[in-house]
């Protein structure tokens, strides 16, 4: 901050009353005691809240040799004799009129950038995209309060040509005093996300009330997602077309379209633009969360360190393993070294169990560290990637990524439409479908989920030592397994006569009484259950043995999802039906009665009884093309080229020489194959990959560890990124071309891939 106010000058900006007089100039400003740097020239702002409890504050500024303070008129302060006093009606209000004036003296232009998510990420983005032809000021972390927006314009300066100032709002109203401050020649939306709604009536006020920011601008860009706004907007507009870019998830295309054409805006080449998009840091965008060596694992957030992304890293990391140990890992450069204590303040509020500062030239010390979760912050000018990637498990380089976002959206959605009272069972046996259930359970229950389903009691152990708390039913329990499942709390679901007597044994040897069950029923698909002629014997059973208490009577549907099986369905389900009135007649244990699995619930809504066991949907799946739109799909899976060969006409590819090449091609070796997952029938072109978003049929046979996939219209070099399944072959396709489905494709991903942890 390079300010140059005289206190005649400030004294009218602000309407003040002065006490005490200087004729020094004032060069920067501050609001917080704690923050003081160079006490000469600089203004102390004292802003209710942060100078609430008596008037420490302005005492320690004092203290720290501050000498001009902005005080609220009925403060009662002790007036040092050397000091000069600006009395104002309103501290925050005399901020922004001075930001309002500073603003004022310069004539380059200035661009507002608002939207509920995104505006950070964007304003790093023009700055990597223009800074080399631009002088920028922009808004310092992500300043864009009430506050923040004052301090970022109290930042531009003359030798500077362009400035981008970040503008968020928590309440409505707030718009209008930030656009009197920032006075924006250009705007630009971002995009609107789930995020700060709560405060505000409806979608549309909040939308009405971002406009607000754009008023007066010359011209305002928004994402093509707004284009039904066109006749609505009272702002000077042009809505960007959209602009993918295999680099980022598709929810990036609005602001990248943003992006490219106010590049083109500001007199940036075609070719220019795409290279400058191309080189954009993607890791803003997202924390990173794998496994690392000894057991831990690691939160990767090493773009930035500003206090705020801080801080909910910190809140992520406490959710992610409650029950683990957290250890936060922060690299320092030299060049923030004076930021350690507030950082440190920050950290000791979390209560981590350790956490370490590393100095320039130092090592994380992975070696030390044992089954914690352990969050690595740094600036982006500490590269500190290396350091982190020395803490990875070396697996394998083909990876599943798994999308949290996308699994918490479609639990959402079902609440949605399911009645209130009914309770989701998320089923996540086969270690959730091969998605990790150490990580997706306690992901789960995080978001509210208290019901959990798994096939085998190891795996219900497997949840209970990730920290479940909730209720866990164990839908094929092995009889030798009682005693690992009565031991942590896991509830079976009884399918035999058989069965209910061997575990009422092991309860009574454990003197335990009360234990809840769950009772299957077959009422058709002839898997495991008692048949519905059997409810009145085990009902008597049950009754009779106060070892047990019925906890939930459930069936499952055999073809849930198919139009054509609807009365073969409904027989099931009046079966259920009959069987579930018979318990509710005859016992006194309130049960939760549950029939329907993913695409049951939607087809079948008036048959949810108390619960339904949410399986695949819930990872983003489902054969029902209505639905599909609402649903996200949370699995991608990546690999990436090892080697790249050119093959002569004629020669052969891979084993048993099944591949002739028919004329000169290109080739990538790609380490993944059908120990991973991707099964040997996809070779010699029943299956493909993606790379750049363009299509490479498999060359050959599918090895054990190595497919080779035919290049030779794509540009691509070693490491380039391999899809498997993503945007460009969604799992459905590739299920497809296996000929099966998710479900089996999902289970069949092998164990040594990396389960790699997104939240956008
Ligand atoms: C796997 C399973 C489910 C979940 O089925 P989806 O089709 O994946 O929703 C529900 N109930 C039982 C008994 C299951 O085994």
């Amino acid at each position: 901050m390079k300010l140059h106010y005289s206190i005649d000058s400030c004294a009218e900006i602000f309407e003040a009353e002065v006490v005490g007089s200087s004729l020094d100039i004032i060069t920067h400003v501050y609001f917080d005691s704690r923050k003081i740097q160079q006490a000469k020239g600089a203004l102390f702002f004292a802003l209710p809240g942060h100078s609430r409890s008596g008037n420490e504050f302005i005492e320690s500024a004092y203290k720290q040799g501050i000498r001009f303070f902005v005080i609220a008129k009925n403060t009662s302060v002790k007036f040092q004799a050397d000091a000069v006093y600006f009395k104002v009606q309103d501290v925050l209000g005399a901020l922004q009129q001075l930001a309002k004036y500073h603003r004022r003296q310069f004539s380059y232009p200035v661009v507002a950038i608002t939207g509920s998510v995104g505006k950070t990420t964007f304003k790093e983005w023009i700055f990597h995209c223009i800074s080399d032809k631009f002088k920028v000021v922009r808004s310092p972390k992500s300043f864009n309060s009430q506050i923040g927006v004052a301090l970022s314009l109290l930042e531009m300066h003359e030798s500077a040509s362009i400035a981008f100032i970040e503008a968020g709002i928590s309440k409505s109203g707030e718009m209008k005093i930030l656009r009197d401050m920032i006075q924006p020649d250009y705007g630009i939306f971002t995009a609107f996300g789930k995020a700060h709604r709560e405060n505000f009536a409806n979608n549309e006020e909040h939308l009405l009330e971002k406009w607000v920011l754009f008023r007066e601008c010359r011209l305002a860009f928004i994402p093509h997602t707004f284009a039904d706004l066109e006749n609505r907007l009272p702002i000077n507009f042009q809505v960007c077309e959209a602009y993918e870019n295999h680099r980022f998830p598709k929810g990036y295309s609005g602001m990248l379209g943003v992006l490219k054409t106010f590049l083109a805006y500001l007199q940036f080449e075609p070719e220019e633009i795409r290279e400058r998009i191309d080189s954009l840091p993607t890791l803003a965008l997202r924390m990173e969360v794998f496994e690392g060596i000894n057991g831990n694992t690691i939160i990767n957030d090493t773009y930035n360190l500003d206090l705020d992304a801080l801080s909910e890293a910190l809140i992520y990391q406490r959710q992610l393993a409650p029950e683990k140990k957290r250890i936060v890992v922060i690299g320092l450069s030299e060049k923030h070294s004076h930021e350690r204590l507030e950082i440190e303040r920050l950290i000791s509020s979390f209560d981590p169990d350790e956490f370490h500062f590393i100095p320039e030239g130092k090592s994380i010390p992975w070696e030390n560290f044992h089954q914690a979760v352990v969050l690595v912050k740094a600036h982006r000018d500490r590269a500190f990637e290396y350091e982190v990637a020395r803490g990875k498990a070396l697996k394998h380089r083909t990876i599943v990524e798994i999308n949290l976002s996308a699994i918490k959206h479609n639990v959402s959605f079902y609440q949605s439409r399911l009645p209130k009272e009914v309770k989701i069972l998320a089923m996540v046996k086969a270690s959730s479908y091969g998605s990790g259930a150490e990580k997706i359970a306690p992901y789960l229950q995080h978001a509210g989920i208290t019901h959990f389903g798994v096939a085998f009691a190891d795996e219900g152990v497997e949840l209970r030592n990730a920290g479940i708390t909730g209720s866990i039913v164990v839908m094929n329990p092995d009889p030798e397994h009682s005693d690992l499942i009565i031991e942590h709390q896991l509830e079976p679901a009884i399918y035999s006569f058989e069965q209910l007597d061997e575990f009422i044994t092991a309860l009574i040897h454990r003197k335990t009484s009360a234990y809840p069950i769950h009772l299957k029923f077959d009422t058709g698909m002839h898997r495991l259950g008692f048949a519905p002629a059997d409810k009145e014997r085990v009902l008597a059973i049950v009754n009779s043995q106060p070892e047990v208490r019925i906890q939930g009577v459930y069936s499952h549907l055999a073809d849930a999802d198919n139009p054509n099986q609807n009365t073969f369905t409904q027989k099931q389900l009046a079966i259920f039906d009959s069987i579930v009135s018979y318990f509710r007649a005859h016992t006194s244990d309130s049960f939760l009665a549950h029939i329907l699995n993913s695409e049951g619930s939607l087809r079948y809504p008036e048959s949810c009884y108390d619960m339904i066991r949410l399986g695949i949907s819930m990872y983003g799946y489902t054969e029902n093309k209505a639905l599909k739109p609402s649903l996200q799909a949370s699995v991608s899976w990546y690999s990436s080229i090892s080697q790249i060969k050119n093959v002569p006409k004629g020669d052969f590819i891979g084993y048993g020489c099944s591949y002739e090449a028919p004329e000169d091609m290109t080739i990538a070796i790609v380490p993944v194959g059908y120990a991973d997952g991707f099964r040997r029938s996809l070779s010699n072109g029943k299956g493909s990959v993606f790379i750049h978003g363009i299509k490479c049929p498999v060359v050959g046979r599918v090895c054990m560890d190595m497919i080779m996939v035919d290049i030779s219209s794509v540009t691509a070099k070693v490491n380039d990124q391999v899809e498997i399944i993503g945007v460009n072959q969604p799992m459905e396709v590739f299920a497809k071309a296996m000929e099966t489905i998710p479900y089996e494709v999902m289970t069949g991903l092998s164990r040594r891939m990396h389960r790699v942890y997104v939240e956008e």
